[in-house]
Parts: structure tokens; sequence; C-alpha cells
């Protein structure tokens, strides 16, 4: 049996005062000294961190506010003298789609590289927008899986990224016709490159570095080759290039062939030559998979279907940040749009042909789940990677604007430190719903929407017949 996938990991503090949504605030006069305080019974010791903090202030414009919103102190208070009040910073966190909570979570799991604790309960809606229409089925009997989150049995979150035959070809009765190149990675996930929206910090070597230390691959732009090279922190940079797959821009000069050659993925833009320039790059490099990545605007997802069946291997469909169709009024979501093409590649018989890579709006463990329940094969982020260096999405990340973060000043061993963090966080997340799915391969996962129920389904059989289907606005 190959050796189970295990990422190592140690806590990576973070730089900066947490901006975290609670804060407590008592009224002293009235106190009536118990001896039993339960300020004294904070399960996760806040108030005396507080005063610690207080007493070794760094930072006086940051107040303390790790308080994890548990009301324990507030409920119980005899004089009931506390309060919890919600920190205006946190509200200001992200946008719309990354959310305050989505960030403060992704900054827990980069410190801790384990599954986030909110000490609240859930305490919002059931259904919403994107991903939150969609829920996974855990009613399955899951004994021997739930074996598997506790380390007794493997559950298996390697997929595939190239083309496999859709059944074996026998030449003159001999053995199998030789298969093509195939990449096993160990998680249904690839770091993609940085979104123009947020290309200020320059953060290649902390995700290369964490890329080989988890057995991932990263999307890198051909044009920050020059500076990966003469990346001292990254040497011998042989050694990472099987971690690497180069977005080829077509601005950009020329890869060296060293470089190439030691990759295993490369990934090309669509256009009208993209099949030519694929087939050119495989005979110049036999066994490299060639991926053509697909913004899904109008007729993307269409797009994709066709490059499929004029012959493409790897399909990287790439929605907006946050996971909508680009360019257009009524947009789809990303989980949508895979499903069309994943039922499409279906219908073609061409499923087992390409792989599917989708990205845009992944900014949860739970979102990589979901995308391949919906028919991806796996999924690309960049933002959450990002965030886990303490970013917070701020709308000036442009050079020239001072970057609250200070993500120009971290050192190598915080940056991977905090994304290796990350992945091993997603990874112990995806083993728990895979788990509590009663699945043991993420190969599996893809496309089995026997898995997930869908708010607009659910919505369509129970009242559609009453109210009648409802339009979209
Ligand atoms: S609300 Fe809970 S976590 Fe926050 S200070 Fe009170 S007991 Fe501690
Ligand atoms: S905190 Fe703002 S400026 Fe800094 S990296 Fe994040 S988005 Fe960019």
């Amino acid at each position: 049996m190959p050796e189970k996938y295990h990422i190592h990991t140690k806590p990576v503090p973070p730089r900066l005062p947490r901006i975290g949504k609670h804060g407590i605030v008592d009224w002293r006069e009235d106190c009536a000294r118990c001896h039993n305080c339960v300020k004294k019974a904070c399960v996760y010791d806040r108030y005396r961190q507080e005063a610690q903090y207080i007493r070794t202030l760094e930072y006086s414009d940051f107040l303390f506010f790790e308080c994890m919103g548990c009301l324990s102190c507030v409920q119980n208070c005899t004089k009931n003298l506390l309060c919890l009040t919600i920190n205006s910073e946190y509200e200001k966190l992200g946008n719309r789609y990354w959310t305050p909570e989505i960030i403060h979570s992704t900054w827990q799991q980069a410190e801790t590289a384990s599954v986030p604790v909110s000490g609240a309960g859930y305490r919002g809606k059931f259904a919403g927008h994107g991903f939150d229409a969609m829920w996974t089925d855990m009613s399955e009997i899951v004994r021997p899986t739930r074996d598997g989150i506790h380390g007794r049995e493997y559950i298996s979150t390697s997929v595939d990224i190239g083309k496999k035959p859709s059944y074996l070809n026998f030449e003159n009765n001999g053995g199998a016709v030789q298969l093509p190149a195939i990449i096993d990675i160990p998680m249904p996930l690839i770091i993609d490159m940085n979104p123009p929206a947020y290309g200020r910090p320059c953060l290649e070597p902390y995700i290369i570095q964490a890329a080989a230390q988890t057995g991932l691959i990263a999307l890198v732009d051909s044009g920050k080759w020059a500076a990966i090279d003469g990346d001292s922190r990254l040497q011998p940079i042989e050694q990472y290039l099987p971690h690497i797959a180069f977005h080829l821009n077509p601005d950009a000069p020329e890869l060296p062939r060293a470089a190439l050659a030691g990759t295993k993925l490369v990934e090309i833009p669509d256009g009208e030559k993209a099949l030519d320039t694929m087939a050119a790059i495989k005979a110049q490099f036999p066994g490299m998979i060639v991926s053509v990545r697909v913004p899904l605007e109008k007729g993307g997802t269409e797009r994709a279907v066709a490059l499929a069946d004029a012959g493409a291997e790897v399909i990287h469909v790439v929605a907006d940040l946050n996971g909508d169709e680009i360019g257009v009024d009524n947009p789809r979501f990303i989980k949508d749009m895979i499903r069309a093409i994943h039922k499409a590649l279906i219908k073609g018989g061409r499923r087992d042909e390409v792989t599917l890579i989708a990205g845009g709006g992944i900014a949860l463990p739970e979102h990589m789940a979901k995308a391949l329940l919906c028919g991806a094969d796996l999924v690309s982020s960049f933002l959450p990677f990002m965030i886990a260096l303490e970013c917070r999405l701020c709308k000036s990340c442009r050079p020239g604007q001072i970057c609250p973060a200070r993500i120009e000043s971290i050192s190598f061993e915080y940056g991977t430190g905090r994304v290796r963090n990350l992945i091993a966080a997603w990874h112990l997340q995806l083993i728990e719903l895979m788990g509590a799915m009663g699945m043991r391969e993420a190969r599996r996962l893809r496309g089995d929407v026997g898995r997930a129920m869908f708010f607009e389904e659910l919505e369509e059989d129970i009242f559609g017949k009453i109210f009648g289907t409802r339009k979209r606005t």
C-alpha cells in the first residue's frame, strides 16, 4: 500500500492582532464580587488573555477581540453585567461573497492547521446563495468511514489529472495499448495564479514551497519565471519544478526548455489555436499534460464542452472571484456551470477522457467537495492562500497603497507555514466531509449528485406544484 498522505504541520501564530468578531464589555460598578466569577470559567480563557494583552499592548489601535461568542459568561453573570459587542473592523472584512466569517475561519486554519471552531454554534441561515444552496447528504450509515476520519481506515483524497481512455484497447491480440500519462495529486486542489485585482503581493515563493511540502501543484504565470529562478529561497529550482504548472502567458518571454521539461503540467490560454498549441507542446515534451484555461463568460460552458469534443485533455474553467459567470447580466453560479459541463460531457460519452478543473468562488473546503459532487475532478483557488497570510481582502491592493496586512514584510517560514497549514486544514475537512458522506475515494465524489441536495430542486419539488416555478431574477 502506498504511504498514507499526511501533512506535517506546526502552529504559525499571526503577526498582527487578530480581528475577531466579539469583544466583551462589563460594568464594574454593580459587580457583586462573586467568588465564582464567570470570567474565570471562560472555557477559552479569554479574560485572562485579555488582561495579559492589555499589559503587553503593542498596537494601541487594536482592542482585544478574541472572544468566541459562546455567551456562557453573558448568560451566567449573576448581575447581568456582561454583554458582547461586535467589532466594526470585523464587519468591514472582505465582501458579500468573501464574508468576515470566511476570512476569520481561514486565519484560524492557517494558524492551527486544524478544523476551525466557531464556539457559538451555527446561527446563520440554512440556505443562501451559491454553494450555500447545496447540502451534502450525510445520512449514510458511515461507521467504516468514521473509522477513516480517526485514521483506522484510509480515506483517499487523491485525484488524477490527464486523459483516461473510456475503454481498454488491445491491438493485434497483444497487451493493452500504452495509456496516456496522468498526474496523481494527493488532494483535488491546485493553487491558482494571483487574480489581476489582487496582483500586488508576490506570493509565489511561499506558495511554491508549500506546494512542494504538500505534494500539490501551483499554477504560475510564465512571466514570473525570472523572479522564481533568481529567488535564493527556492534553490535548487529543479526540485520545485514538479510542483509548478506554468501558465504560458503569450506576452511573456519564452520559458527555457529545461524549466518546462522539469514540470508535468502546463496551462495555455484558450484561443482559436489552443489545440494546435497543445499538440505542439506535446510533440516537444511527450508525457507533458496540457490544460486549456477557459474563462466562464458568455458561451464559456459550451466552449469547454467543444474543446473536450475536439480532444483537449484538461480543461480549467474559471468563473469570477465570487464564483459568478463573467460579464453577463444574470450570471450563473460556478456550481451550476460545472453541472452543465459535466452533464454535456456524459451525454457526449467523453467524461472520462477529460479532466475538469473548476475555479472561481472556491473559498472553503466544503466548496471543494461540493464542486466535485457537481462534476469537477478538482478545483483551483488562490484567495484563501492570500487570506492565510492575514490579508483582509481590502480594496486597496494596488502598488503605492499601504497593505494593512503588511504582506511585503512576512518571513519565508511564516508564509510557507501558514499556506501549508491551510492546505492541511482543508485536507482534514475534506476527510471529515467524505467520512460523513460514507465515501472512501475522492475520485468517486465526481458528479455524485446522489450525495447532494440542491435548494432549487427541493423547492421546486415541494412548492413548485403549488406556487409554480420560481423565476430567476
Ligand atoms: S462569551 Fe464565551 S468565549 Fe467569550 S469571554 Fe464569555 S465565556 Fe469566554
Ligand atoms: S490586505 Fe489588502 S493590500 Fe494587503 S494583500 Fe490583502 S487585499 Fe492586498
